[in-house]
């Protein structure tokens, strides 16, 4: 029961004062109403404004268009994925585009904005949410987006894993007033529909947050690739979760799990089992302190092994307990959006 709220962290902005004062005595309670919850629908709105400014690539849901000028931005300024990155979050009330990826940050310059829709389907995705629908309005005044359209649609569909007919794409002139009207930029408007993904919730509440199937994953990445070839750099793989291989510490846990019933005289980790949680336990406190004392003294590689001992006897832990990593990328992915303060707050009682 306890898996099944935290692999889907809900809406933490409409935790009310009293509830972050009372802490843990009202979890079961709260982890009642977090599950009616999920059971909503959620709607979100995004807007976005790029000026338009000549020598730049012109890029709209993910569609090189053909124009004199494009968006200025530290991305590739693509107005019509930002729009609808910023819908999606804002339907699971989350931080916005703009501080999720700074523009401060070097890594996202001239990034192709697929990432951040990648980035917000994910988010989604570990919140047990699928797109309903999403509709966007582009407002410019060059070119002509018609012949567009439905390539921009299928791009959006395909990186939200989900049916073309669920995503609209309209277009409109400013009717040459202000600076969109002047051809001096571009602006967006996108609502997005999101629904409970009953099928993920009711089939794998505790599946690794993240793990989309690899077949999807395959074909999204194809036709990224095929879509925005020229602009895809390096920041790709900085954002975005390897999909085909799992993350070290779950390929860890996974060689743990294999050992667990191995023979404790050829096997140290089956050792470790045959000696039952308590002392498994005790072994994570001591290498939590070996991690602190090379810590203390700045030895910087000390910290690197130790950490890597820690992380290990972590994984047996939780193993020895039942505890599956997923159970504790879902406890991160809850407590993301919430301050360092409110999520102490929810936790003292
Ligand atoms: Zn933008």
């Amino acid at each position: 029961m306890h898996m099944a709220f935290i692999g889907f962290g809900t809406n933490r902005g409409l935790r009310s004062p009293s509830r972050l004062q009372t802490g843990h005595a009202v979890c079961r309670s709260h982890e009642r109403r977090s599950m009616l919850r999920m059971t909503q629908t959620r709607i979100g709105h995004g807007f976005d404004l790029h000026r338009l400014e000549p020598g730049l690539p012109l890029i709209l849901g993910g569609v090189q268009l053909k124009h004199d000028r494009g968006c200025a931005g530290h991305s590739d300024g693509d107005a019509v994925y930002h729009c609808v990155v910023d819908a999606i979050l804002g339907a699971l009330s989350l931080p916005d585009i703009g501080q999720l990826f700074p523009d401060t940050d070097p890594r996202f310059k001239d990034c192709a904005s697929h990432v951040f829709m990648e980035a917000a389907y994910e988010k989604m995705q570990q919140r047990g949410y699928r797109v309903g629908n999403v509709d966007v309005t582009i407002i410019l005044e060059r070119p002509k987006m018609a012949p567009h359209k439905a390539l921009i649609r299928e791009n959006i569909a395909t990186l939200l894993r989900t049916h073309i007919d669920n995503i609209n794409v309209k277009a409109k002139t400013h009717e040459k007033v202000d600076a969109v009207g002047e051809n001096r930029a571009v602006s967006v408007h996108a609502v997005a529909m999101l629904a409970p993904n009953e099928e993920q919730n009711d089939s794998n509440s505790q599946q690794l947050v993240g793990s989309a199937p690899l077949e999807r994953a395959e074909s999204v990445t194809s036709s990224l690739l095929g879509v925005i070839g020229q602009r895809v750099s390096a920041i790709q793989e900085l954002t975005l979760p390897d999909k085909q291989t799992p993350c070290p510490v779950q390929r860890l846990y996974d060689t743990v799990e294999e050992r667990k019933e191995a023979d404790p005289s050829s096997s140290w980790t089956a050792k470790l089992f045959s000696k039952g949680h308590k002392k498994i336990a005790q072994k994570v406190g001591e290498e939590a302190v070996e991690v602190a004392i090379e810590g203390s003294a700045r030895h910087t590689e000390g910290v690197v092994k130790e950490s890597a001992d820690l992380l290990y006897h972590l994984t047996v832990l939780w193993a020895s307990l039942g505890i599956k990593p997923g159970d504790v990328w879902s406890e991160l992915a809850h407590r993301e959006g919430t301050s360092g303060i409110a999520e102490k707050a929810s936790r003292s009682g």
